[in-house]
Parts: C-alpha cells; structure tokens; sequence
C-alpha cells in the first residue's frame, strides 16, 4: 500500500506572498513527475466556510462538484493539478470548531474537558489525514494566514504534532517567505526571513525548505547565508521570483530544482518530470497574436479576485484562440441608459457575472438589452443570465414590470424565482438547506446534470448532449413564463434531465447570446479550456474584426 506523503506550507513575513501558487505549482510540478497529488488549504478564519462572506473582502467562492463552497485558493489547485476536488481539501478554523463542538453536544468526549490541545489539533490532524485516501501520493497542505497570528497557531501546532506522529520521511515543511530588495542598499535582505524561521521555531517547526519570495533571483551566496542562519541544507533555499503569467511558476520551480529537492527529502520516486505540456503552454502564452475586449459587468468590481476563476476562464478562453484578453471590470451601478453606450463602447464581448441582492441589477439588465441590441457577443451567467431573462421579458416579451423574485416580491412577472415545489419534488436534489438565513430558501450547490438541444450554440461548443456543471445559486427561471418567452424568440437550450429547470438559454438571429445558470467559470483550466469561453472569445473575435473592416 501506497503512504501519502505530506508537505505543509506556511507563510512569514506578510501575507499575499503566494502561498496558493507555490502550492499549486508545486504540485503541478510533482504530478509531471507522475505522482497523484491533492491540495489543502487550512483557513484560519471562524466562518465555517466562505460562503457567507462578501466578495469584495475575501474573494471568490470558489464551488466543487460536491457542493463545497470554498476558498478561492482551490480553484488555483484545480487549474493547476487538472483534477476535481471536494469539500475534504478546505477546512476553517471555524468548521473544525463547528465539529468538535457539535462532538461535545452529543456527549462524545464522555465528560472530559474540551480543550484546543488535543481535541482542537486531533480534529485538525483527522482532516489532514482525510486526504491519505484514494491512492494520493503528496497531499500539499497550505496553512493560510502568517506566522506570528494568533489565529493559525491551533493548525500549526497541529502539524508540528504530525511530524512526530508520521515521522520525518513522510511530512515535509516548506516556508514562504519575503526576502525584499532594497534599491537604496542595492542588495536583498535576508532579516524578515530570519525572524519568520525564528518565530516558527519558537513552536516547534523546524522548516526543511525555504523559498524565497523575490522580484530578482536570490544569489547562490545569499542563499548560503540563509541556509545558515535558519538552519536548513544550502540546497534547500529556492527562489520564488515574480512572474509575468502565473502559469510560468511550475517551469520557474522546475529550473530551481525545487521538486527534485522534494523528491529527495520525501523519498519519492525517482521519475523524472514530463514538462511537455508546460512548456507547450508557456510557449503559446509567449505567441498571442492580437487581442480582444471583454466588459465584466458586475459590482464585486474594487477587488479583483472577488472573479478570480472567470478572469482565469476568459483568459484560457483566450489560449483556446491564439489572442490575448484583455479585460475591463465595469461596475454596474455606473451603467444607465445615458451612460450605457459611452461606458460599454469598444467592448468586443460583453459578461455578466454571478452576484447576489439587489445592488446594481438594473445597470446589468440596461447592459444586457445593449448587447442584445447591437449583436455584441454575450455570455450571462448565474445571475448574468437571470438578468437577461428579465431584460427579455420586460423589452421583447411585452411582460412590463417583469423581475427576480430575489429583488422585487411584489412583482407583476416573477419571471425568476424561488422555486419551492420543484425542491419538493426533488427531496433528494443536493441542496444545501439555507443554514444562514431564515429565508426558507435553499441553495442549489455542485454538480447537476444537464441535456442541450441539438442546434444550439452550447451543443456545437460542448460537442455532446450530456454535460454537468456546476451550480451556486436559490432563484430559477419561472416556468410559467418560459411559453412567452419563447414565443418571443428565446431559445432553452439546455434543460435539466427531467425538463424542469432551464438551464441555458441562447437568442437564435444573435451573433453569440448565451446565458447559464451554471459557473462554468469553475471548470475551466489552463490545459484544457472550457468550451463555453472559448466560442465566447471566437465570438468576441469575430465581432473585433468585423468591426475593424
Ligand atoms: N442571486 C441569484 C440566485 O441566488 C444568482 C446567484 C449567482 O449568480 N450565483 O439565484
């Protein structure tokens, strides 16, 4: 039998140095060399999940198949590793509470006193070692948050607790670190990750490999001078320099022998890395010819990563096709319809996104109508293509006043809403039942099935009948109004199995006009791109010359 081997990765210095990336390529780098790798984050927030959270703060929500909603570290993973994860690969501070106090409820701890050590650090290794299943051969664990706070201590003590469970051979520590540059010294300085080591080894962890974060490679001497005074192997100090394109770190790492080094300190298998694929990559990223515009229309704009996997998606969308992207965030309060044309011209496709409450909707019902209008190619998702049901029904269908029930219950054409029977229905449907909110709704989370019409721009991009995607979302198209509208000219082309939920909707006469229910966003990678945003971006190029003759 196969032992799973860990590597931990923390952080020092300042957050935001890349600890997802240098996971993810890290693991990227170790699969080349055909093992089979997972990726876990550790999050040292109380929140039980991100799900809760506000976009604009903390990021996406990232959704797995299963239905997890997690932190947006693990659509980097799976970007990187190719493969699928779930719920098991995410764990806060706050669900490791949530268990170890739901234990207690139920008596579990037979009367014993509940404390961090060892109940805390037990749940904490349990979760860890959840990830030993399935064959894997690495699970990479990132803890997030620094060294130092006071929040991540439960999950460091945890893994310091591991080493000595596991022994030395089967668990890896890497520490990230800063090591800036100072122009006016003209030299690198080394201190920041002195103190950061100094601080780990206050608790017990004692980091096998330090990697660099950098503008410039670290020189050979310098590394010399950090292996001594934090007390690991001179080879075992790496550079982890600032990169144009993400998708250059695997090959950065590569070249540093950071994988080799891994290898050898986990006892892996000697085999060496297939990098085809990477380079095959890196090469077409360095051959992009030409470009185009997309608009994303949403109001999660002030922070970039609240769309993290859709810039991804856009941008492998734009790999799929030879042509950069090049993206334009558009916050959807600004857009009227006086302000409509002027903020929207020069876009070659236009998006809108998922979101939730009322903020900002009419401007992405206003920007949906333009594209619709002037056969600018469009892509709508979750609440994009909510949107341009709305618009469609209240400008093309005559259903004046038509809405989301999530925006207006008082609406004279619910012609999106709650779809409360269909859940009764479907007892079995994985739903999450609403756990923050009393609104007695539920949230339609992970994979779902559904059948595309034949004749219809998502069949000819997907190539086959069958397809599932994922979900994250309450409100559905209305049934009841699906007769009008397609009356009116709007086509369903994608369906649920049973026929009862729409799921994509396309405008036959439009150029490119695609609306999902779904995030396809989130099953999109580099190496394989999705098939929605790559006709989306073909679309989008079409459009750019055609409107450059
Ligand atoms: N707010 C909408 C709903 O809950 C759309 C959600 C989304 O875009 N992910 O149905």
């Amino acid at each position: 039998m196969r032992e799973t081997k860990f590597i931990f990765i923390t952080g020092g210095v300042l957050s935001s140095l890349g600890k997802g990336m240098a996971a993810a390529s890290l693991g990227a780098l170790l699969k080349t060399r055909g093992l089979s790798v997972t990726i876990q984050k550790l999050d040292p927030y109380i929140n039980v999940d991100p799900g809760t959270m506000n976009p604009s703060q903390h990021g996406e929500v990232f959704v797995t198949d299963d239905g997890a909603e997690t932190d947006l570290d693990l659509g980097h993973y799976e970007r990187f590793l190719g493969t699928p994860l779930s719920q098991k690969n995410n764990y806060t501070s706050g669900s490791i509470y949530y268990s170890v106090i739901s234990k207690e409820r139920r008596g579990d701890y037979l009367g014993g006193t509940v404390q961090v050590i060892p109940h805390i650090t037990d749940e904490i290794k349990l979760a860890i070692c959840g990830l030993a299943e399935n064959k894997t051969d690495v699970a990479i664990i990132e803890i997030g948050g620094t060294v130092g706070d006071i929040e991540s201590q439960p999950f460091l003590e945890a893994i310091r607790q591991l080493r000595g469970d596991l022994g030395k051979d089967r668990c890896l520590f890497i520490h990230l670190t800063l090591v800036p540059y100072l122009a006016a010294a003209g030299e690198h300085k080394t201190k920041p990750t002195q103190h950061s080591v100094k601080e780990l080894r206050g608790i017990g962890i004692h980091p096998d490999i330090i990697l660099c974060r950098c503008e410039t490679p670290v020189s050979r001497e310098l590394k010399r001078k950090i292996a001594l005074f934090c007390d690991v192997d001179e080879d075992a100090v790496f550079s982890s320099v600032d990169v144009d394109n993400i998708y250059k770190l695997p090959l950065e790492f590569y070249e540093e022998g950071l994988d080799q080094k891994v290898a050898i300190m986990l006892r892996l298998p000697a085999r060496n890395a297939d990098l085809a694929a990477w380079k095959k990559l890196v090469a077409l990223l360095g051959d992009l010819k030409g470009s185009v515009t997309i608009g994303i229309v949403g109001k999660y704009v002030s922070l970039k990563e609240a769309y993290k996997s859709l810039h991804e998606a856009l941008v492998h969308g734009g790999l799929a096709n030879g042509v950069e992207v090049v993206l334009k965030y558009i916050n959807s309060e600004d857009v009227a319809p006086d302000t409509v044309r002027d903020i929207l011209s020069g876009l070659d496709g236009i998006l809108v996104p998922g979101g939730f409450g009322d903020r900002g909707v009419e401007g992405k019902i206003i920007t949906v109508g333009y594209a619709r209008e002037n056969d600018i190619p469009f892509f709508g998702i979750c609440l994009g293509l909510q949107c341009a049901v709305i618009e469609f029904a209240r400008n093309v269908a005559g259903l004046g006043g038509a809405n989301s029930e999530e925006f207006d219950t008082e609406a004279e054409h619910k012609v999106i809403y709650l779809m409360t029977e269909w859940l009764d229905h479907h007892k079995n449907a994985r739903v999450k039942r609403d756990k923050y909110s009393d609104k007695g709704g539920t949230m339609r989370l992970g994979a779902y099935p559904c059948t595309l019409k034949e004749e219809s721009i998502a069949f000819s991009a997907y190539g086959r009948k069958q397809i599932g995607e994922r979900h994250r979302h309450r409100y559905e198209v209305n049934n009841v109004y699906r007769g009008p509208l397609e009356e009116a000219g709007m086509f369903f082309s994608g369906l649920s199995p049973d026929g009862e939920l729409v799921e994509i909707i396309e405008l036959p006469g439009h150029p490119w006009f695609l609306g999902c229910q779904f995030h396809p966003e989130f099953k999109s990678n580099p190496m394989n791109p999705h098939p929605l945003f790559r006709e989306f971006i073909l679309a989008a190029q079409k459009y750019a010359n055609r409107a450059g003759l």
